[in-house]
């Protein structure tokens, strides 16, 4: 079927698309960052092929010929979300958006740009900036891609002062199942329901962005405060009070015992602490007036290290190596008494949580609760993955919102969105996606393997009563699981592969990536290479090669959100693979003179210098 598939492709497309069909590659494009251990028997993972098309005019072939021949199409950014949105459930094609990513159209006088949707944040800023020119807001995964935050999120930094991303777009191009290509303006009823439907409706294949000028100064201040209860009166006085910050966020004291820890050092108080961004000088002054006798302002230098880190927000941690993570949107109002709730659920757990939040309007959070669990102690693990539907549960009673759907939180899309507005975006699936090729099996409802037998615990009612099995077992699961405790005994490359996880922000820095334009050559891929060697797992010469492509230029370890040692892992790696199948060297030399003949790479290298 997939040679069927792979020929017919390549008959209407040619070489307007990259296919790919290698079975470890294949296997990269079947997962994003969650680890959830058993997707696979749930779904059928890994695509039948990968395609990244070179134009809109090969998309819509693909597009056309999927929907004729009802080939399921699963869209994709670069893959830095975590519910299984981009995650396959079915045999079909997994279509990688991020060639799609020219910068077309920029109006200084109205401060507007058009953009393909593959384009990353990082890229984006990179081209505004030198003209006077900055987004309003962007999410932390300042790599991910304008199409992927579109189809999720949509909060992130600058939220507070400008809004949801919607709010940031002037008009979309989409382009159906049919391949009809529909532009759509933001006036239009249409335009909302592209926004965080996660890829449901349509392949986002453009936006017309509101810019700003950039901004000429960024006055970041951390204020300690007593407990998240003084934190949360705090912002809600200082919204109160008509201060305009660029972006407002909470941290629990765990966060700053962990920037610590990070850095070695008892820099930052052990106290749950407010981080505001200004970028007027009499703004801030405003708000040190507003701070005096409320709190206690930290060292410049402090702030500013933590408003730096805003783009690695993962960027930890002491212990275990995989982190698990609940996201709600909740009134403000309530912020304080969900956290109260959750930290007494995951102290009954024996599980150490953070907690930080975006302020994202006058009335509105969005709360992380993020901890650290072991997906190699498969028991624990599972107990500490219950631990995620029963605090988005408590959210609900607290009038919050789980953030995302994607595949794992599917049974709460009836809270996520009032019956009217389900009802019509069922409606209108059916209307725009008859034969329902988009993103299939998630989002509005869970279709799995086995005849759909184990699709039934996704179903709203019967989750909730095992949300409600699941809170009451897993404080006694969960403490037996972590009272065993204890990291087991690993090599430098085991600890680094085990702590990668998997954002992707290393690719879009990656000169190798940039050139050869391999998903196996980025750095998280090799790291999944060098977890299946350390699982004993078969790995063929062609894929072992394609470590050995690689500059040793460091520019991963710089952007790493783990701070791991990536090189040491290559020279440990490579050793491996040297020891077991020679060293590549007519792939080193041709990847070498590649390299040497890439406009690419030297803009790269001249960039890299301005650094
Ligand atoms: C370190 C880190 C920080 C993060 N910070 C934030 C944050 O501040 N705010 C936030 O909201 N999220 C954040 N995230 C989550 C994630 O990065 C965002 O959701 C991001 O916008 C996803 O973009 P992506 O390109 O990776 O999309 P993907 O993960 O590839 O795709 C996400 C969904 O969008 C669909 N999709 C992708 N492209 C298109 C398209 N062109 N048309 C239609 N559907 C499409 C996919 O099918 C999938 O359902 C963070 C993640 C990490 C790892
Ligand atoms: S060291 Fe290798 S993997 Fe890391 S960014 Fe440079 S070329 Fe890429
Ligand atoms: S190596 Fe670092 S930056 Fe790259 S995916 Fe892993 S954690 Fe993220």
């Amino acid at each position: 079927m997939a040679e069927t598939l792979k020929t017919s492709i390549e008959e209407l497309v040619g070489d307007e698309a990259k296919v790919i069909e290698g079975d470890f590659e294949r296997e990269l494009y079947s997962m994003d960052i969650g680890e959830v251990p058993f997707a696979t028997r749930l779904f059928d993972t890994t695509p039948e092929l990968v395609i990244l098309p070179k134009s809109v005019d090969a998309l819509k072939k693909i597009v056309r010929f999927a929907n004729d021949e009802k080939v399921a199409l699963f869209p994709r950014g670069s893959a830095s979300s975590g519910l299984g949105g981009v995650v396959p459930t079915e045999k079909g094609i997994v279509l990688d958006l991020s060639s799609l990513n020219k910068i077309f159209e920029l109006n200084r006088e109205k401060e507007t740009v058009k953009v393909q949707t593959g384009v990353r944040w990082s890229e984006l800023e990179e081209f505004l900036n030198p003209e006077n020119l900055s987004v309003r807001t962007y999410p932390s995964s300042f790599f991910s891609t304008l199409g992927g935050w579109i189809a999720t999120g949509g909060y992130g930094i600058g939220s507070y002062r400008f809004g949801h991303l919607k709010d940031q777009i002037e008009s979309i191009e989409v382009m159906f199942p049919s391949g009809e290509v529909k532009s759509i303006n933001s006036r239009e009823e249409e335009f909302a329901r592209f926004f965080g439907t996660e890829g449901q409706f349509g392949i986002v294949l453009s936006a017309v962005l509101k810019l700003r000028k950039k901004p000429e100064k960024s006055l970041p201040h951390l204020i300690y405060l007593e407990s998240a209860e003084d934190a949360f009166v705090f912002i809600t006085g200082m919204i109160n009070a008509g201060l305009k910050p660029n972006h407002i966020k909470y941290m629990g004291a765990s966060h700053l015992e962990e920037a610590n820890t990070f850095l070695g050092e008892h820099l930052f108080r052990l106290k749950d602490a407010v981080l505001v961004e200004f970028e007027e000088e009499e703004e801030a002054t405003k708000f040190r007036d507003f701070a005096e006798g409320r709190g206690i302002l930290a060292d410049d230098y402090l702030s500013n290290y933590l408003w730096h880190e805003r783009l690695f927000p993962m960027k930890k941690r002491s212990g275990k190596p995989t982190p698990l993570a609940c996201e709600v949107v909740i009134p403000l109002a309530n912020a304080v008494s969900y956290l109260k709730e959750a930290k007494r659920y995951f102290k009954k757990c024996g599980v150490d949580v953070e907690v930080e939040s975006h302020i994202v309007g006058k009335d509105r959070a969005l709360l992380m609760l993020t901890y650290m669990s072991d997906v190699r102690e498969p028991k624990t693990y599972l107990a500490n993955m219950a631990l995620i539907p029963v605090l988005t549960r408590l959210g609900l009673k607290f009038g919050g919102v789980p953030y995302g759907i994607g595949i794992w939180n599917t049974p709460f899309i009836n809270d996520k969105y009032d019956t009217k507005t389900l009802e019509l975006y069922k409606a209108y699936k059916k209307e725009v996606d008859p034969n329902n090729i988009l993103n299939p099996n998630k989002f509005f409802t869970v279709k799995t393997k086995m005849a759909n037998i184990p699709g039934i615990m996704f179903k709203p009612l019967i989750f909730r009563q095992l949300i409600r099995i699941s809170a009451t077992v897993t404080p006694i699961l969960g403490k037996r699981a972590s009272s065993k405790g204890g990291l087991k005994e690993e090599s430098v490359l085991e600890k680094i592969v085990y702590s990668c996880i998997k954002c992707g922000s290393c690719a879009a820095t990656c000169p190798a990536y940039l050139v050869t334009n391999e998903e196996s050559v980025t750095p998280k891929n090799k790291l999944y290479l060098a977890k299946k060697l350390l699982a004993g797992d078969a790995i063929s010469k062609t894929d072992s090669d394609k470590i050995f492509l690689c500059t040793h230029c460091e520019m991963c370890r710089a952007v790493c959100q783990n701070d791991l040692d990536l090189v040491a892992a290559w020279t440990e790696l490579e050793k491996l693979l040297e020891a077991e199948f020679g060293a590549p060297e007519e792939a080193i030399r041709d990847f070498v003179s590649t390299m040497e003949s890439s406009e690419d790479y030297w803009r790269f290298v001249y960039n890299a210098q301005k650094i």
